[in-house]
């Protein structure tokens, strides 16, 4: 074949890929193996794993109205008036703006003024991630206590709530801590974000944050942490062995990281698509390449990786989160990226934008994630929020695709677009009040009023909500 026709063909191929990433996104994706057993009637739990539960199971009594608002509901369609109906958990009806077809006893939220619209989804946080905030270096990272962790976790949850995030998917936290989170969280009995956890990071001896299982130094100390945040694995077996025991304590997703051989992340991605679980992974250069070829469903990061990778990760509906603003806080700290994946590759701003402008181009499905976590705890919320959406808008994306990423795709990317992510009826009532217009100015979202999760106020007048507690009567003598 001359050169020139397969320069042709190869510009007819990136020019297809659009329409077919669309088609194949992450949920066409065979993720399910055994859904043929569960008839699409049955309602399930609210979570990755879609385990059969009673209907309106974890939902929350009452109804409430918000009227008077603008609707930016996260299709992409342009913000309208609207009045938004909320049963239990559930949004039952989005209605114009005279109609007060509402259940009586009601309550009403006169929202005029303010702008209503799904709430935010960061892709990649580290909920108990240790860090300078809390005056150590990371070495002690790898010997925390359970409780201290999940106290961090509790402290930043509210922070991500005061932001408008309303989910997290946590990729690499320490121990049980995030499902210990997640449960608290999901019973309304902690305010914060709806969480989704991938439990310990895996890695291979000396991959990339291999230093949080056993501190600087000591490698033979593997996995004698049970609360560390990154769990040691050799050999398939042991990748195997390593999603298996993040699927025993509840994850909703599996998070792997370079470095390890084809055969390892093979068996790895195996493993968690039998068990019904996405795998995301934090790679570069080649090892996306075996990244892609395990059948990844999302890649971490803007780390370098062939065109010809974009172009499968495109084609195969394989996500990716960038996590630019992470990247450029750490250049900005510290002139460049020093990190322990960058021996082999040049990494600066510029680089890091063109790799996501790239990946937009191709149709690769992209979603906010922001890893700031792990560099000034939540510190930096909601500024490194607004930072990535106008980096989107910068790579490509109108200012309506940028918070559609931020919401839509984001459930999406999580497996749960059919009950996430959009205002419409029949989704989960994950909502936000934000006064002003975020669809025209990102910096709207430092002025987050209201968030309700689950269909319960968390988050009012801008301030963590805690409903009084509810006294149990003392059983009465028979
Ligand atoms: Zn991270």
């Amino acid at each position: 074949m001359t050169g020139w026709i397969s320069r042709l063909m190869l510009a007819a191929a990136l020019i297809a890929t659009p329409a077919l990433a669309q088609d194949q996104g992450p949920e066409a994706r065979p993720l399910h193996k055994r859904d043929k057993w569960l008839p699409p009637s049955v309602p399930t739990s609210d979570d990755v794993l879609r385990i059969p539960a009673p209907a309106g199971y974890n939902a929350p009594k009452g109804s409430f109205v918000l009227v008077g608002g603008r609707l930016f509901d996260g299709t992409g369609a342009a913000a309208r008036p609207a009045t938004i109906v909320v049963e239990g958990k559930t949004i039952t009806a989005v209605l114009k703006p005279d109609d007060r077809n509402w259940p009586k006893d009601a309550i009403v939220y006169d929202v005029t003024g303010k702008t209503v619209m799904p709430g935010l989804i960061d892709l990649h946080s580290h909920l108990t991630f240790l860090n300078s905030e809390d005056g150590a270096n990371i070495y002690s990272s790898a010997n925390l206590s359970g409780v201290e962790s999940v106290m961090r976790g509790v402290k930043r949850m509210a922070v991500y709530l005061e932001s408008g995030v309303t989910s997290v998917r946590d990729v690499g936290s320490h121990g049980d801590a995030p499902f210990v989170l997640k449960r608290l969280q999901a019973s309304g009995e902690l305010p914060g974000p709806r969480i989704f956890a991938a439990g310990q990071l895996i890695t291979m001896t000396g991959g990339h944050g291999g230093v949080h299982a056993f501190g600087p130094g000591y490698p033979e100390l593997g996995n004698g942490n049970p609360n560390a945040m990154v769990r040691i694995a050799s050999g398939p077996d042991e990748w195997r062995e390593a999603v298996r025991i993040q699927f025993a304590k509840g994850a909703d997703l599996i998070k792997l990281a370079s470095e390890y051989s084809q055969a390892e992340i093979s068996a790895a991605v195996d493993e968690a698509h039998s068990l019904g679980l996405p795998v995301t992974v934090d790679s570069e250069t080649d090892y996306i390449d075996m990244a892609i070829k395990a059948g990844v469903d999302s890649i971490e990061h803007p780390l370098p990786r062939s065109d010809a990778a974009i172009a499968l990760m495109a084609k195969k509906g394989i996500a990716s989160v960038p996590t630019l603003v992470a990247y450029r806080v750490i250049m900005r700290g510290s002139g460049g990226y020093f990190g322990s994946t960058s021996r082999r590759f040049e990494l600066n701003e510029r680089t890091i934008e063109n790799m996501a402008a790239k990946l937009r181009r191709a149709g690769v499905k992209m979603g906010i994630g922001l890893d700031v976590v792990a560099l000034a705890g939540t510190g930096y919320l909601p500024g490194s929020y607004i930072d990535e959406l106008e980096t989107f808008n910068r790579i490509g994306f109108t200012k309506t695709e940028a918070l559609v990423a931020a919401t839509k795709t984001g459930a999406e990317i999580i497996h749960m677009g059919d009950r996430l992510g959009t205002i419409e009826r029949g989704k989960l009532a994950d909502i936000i009040v934000v006064d002003g217009n975020p669809d025209e100015d990102f910096n709207a979202l430092r002025k987050v009023t209201t968030a309700f999760v689950n269909g319960r106020l968390m988050l009012q007048d801008g301030r963590i909500y805690r409903p009084a507690h509810e006294e149990v009567p003392l059983p009465t003598r028979k």
